[in-house]
């Protein structure tokens, strides 16, 4: 066994930005144990360029099996599909980000391989020439290492958990693949398809999040934090704890029980940085915190920090920002 398969998820004909920052984690991590990283990418009507331009995002090679049944966003097939890529490739690891097509796959992947799994990895390290994962545990309370004494490994990570780097170019050979199909994969068509509406604005997809936590004091606490985050262009996080408050809705609460984002830049404002917040948003580029505390554990994981009161600094960085055009 050799090498790490990512399986990309194609969405609105575009390989997902979630599957594509676990390819730029694989390259990374593959360069640390010695191991080259293909691009497993399944769907219908697959593009050579757009699967070719998976090279800028680290993998070495691009296998894409395409074909109606691997178009419709059922899993089955996809297993199918991984498991061709798996006799031509004899990889060692399989990754991908989560979703609930992939999350189904790569469980399907593993049974069908008798490979050890890890779901919600946060992390991916390197020990020795071996891939170790770091994945929650008993309510994020703890972060486990978790590792495999199977011949293959599968690991899902937790959505939105490694951002992908912007303009990335490159290209890798593609390999077409056409795989055999099981009697049981053809069995199921999806009949319909609904997109569950988010009352605020899509904190999944902002390059800029200003969060805002139980500091801000009440709900109209938050009026200052829209200003700052319309200021940057951005979009509005929050906390459990104020959403459950009623201060804010829950669309854009950030956390374990929440949504886990990867925005450039993450300003956390008032927040004391709990686990369960951190699991959601330590995967930001840059994370500011501003906490009247020194001591708040936010401080811990926070690129810059801030100590003083949000009501009085989040205005001046609006103003600033704003007067920079
Ligand atoms: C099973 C489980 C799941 C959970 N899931 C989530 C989740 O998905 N997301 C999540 O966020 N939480 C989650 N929580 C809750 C989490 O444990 C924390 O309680 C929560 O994140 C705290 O929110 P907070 O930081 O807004 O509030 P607090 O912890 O009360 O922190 C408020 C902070 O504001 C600071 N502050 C106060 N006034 C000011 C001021 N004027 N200027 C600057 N700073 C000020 C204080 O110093 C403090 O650090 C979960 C908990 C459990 C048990």
């Amino acid at each position: 066994m050799a090498g790490i398969a990512v399986l990309c998820e194609v969405q609105g004909g575009q390989v997902a930005k979630g599957s594509l920052g676990v390819l730029e984690e694989a390259a990374r991590l593959g360069q640390a144990i010695g191991e080259p990283v293909t691009a497993v990418v399944t769907g219908s009507g697959l593009d050579d360029v757009a699967l070719a331009a998976l090279g800028g995002h680290g993998a070495a090679t691009v296998v894409a099996a395409d074909d109606p049944r691997l178009g419709a966003g059922l899993a089955q097939p996809v297993v199918d599909a991984c498991a061709a890529a798996q006799e031509a490739g004899q990889s060692r690891y399989w990754l991908a980000g989560a979703s609930i097509m992939t999350a189904d796959a790569m469980a399907g992947l593993a049974a069908r391989l008798g490979a050890g799994i890890v779901i919600d990895a946060v992390e991916l390290h390197a020990d020795g020439s071996d891939l170790v994962t770091r994945r929650s545990g008993l309510g994020d309370s703890v972060l486990a290492h978790c590792g495999f004494t199977t011949p293959v490994g599968v690991v899902v990570t937790r959505a939105n958990s490694f951002a992908p780097t912007e303009g990335a170019s490159g290209s890798a050979p593609v390999e077409r693949i056409q795989p055999s199909f099981r009697s049981w994969s053809e069995g199921v068509e999806l009949v319909g398809h609904e997109d569950a509406e988010d009352s605020g604005p899509d904190i999944g997809a902002a390059d800029v999040l200003v969060a805002g936590g139980r500091g801000l004091g009440d709900a109209g606490g938050f009026a200052v934090i829209e200003d700052c985050a319309a200021a940057f262009g951005g979009a509005v996080a929050a906390t459990r704890a104020v959403v459950d408050a009623g201060w804010y809705p829950y669309s854009a609460q950030v956390g374990q029980t929440g949504k886990t984002v990867s925005p450039k830049l993450y300003i956390a404002c008032g927040i004391s940085g709990a686990i369960q917040h951190k699991v959601g948003m330590q995967g930001s580029g840059t994370i500011v915190a501003i906490n009247k505390d020194k001591n708040a554990p936010i401080f811990d994981y926070a690129d810059l920090g801030v100590v003083g009161d949000l009501h009085d600094i989040v205005p001046k960085l609006t103003e600033l920002i704003r007067a920079r055009g």
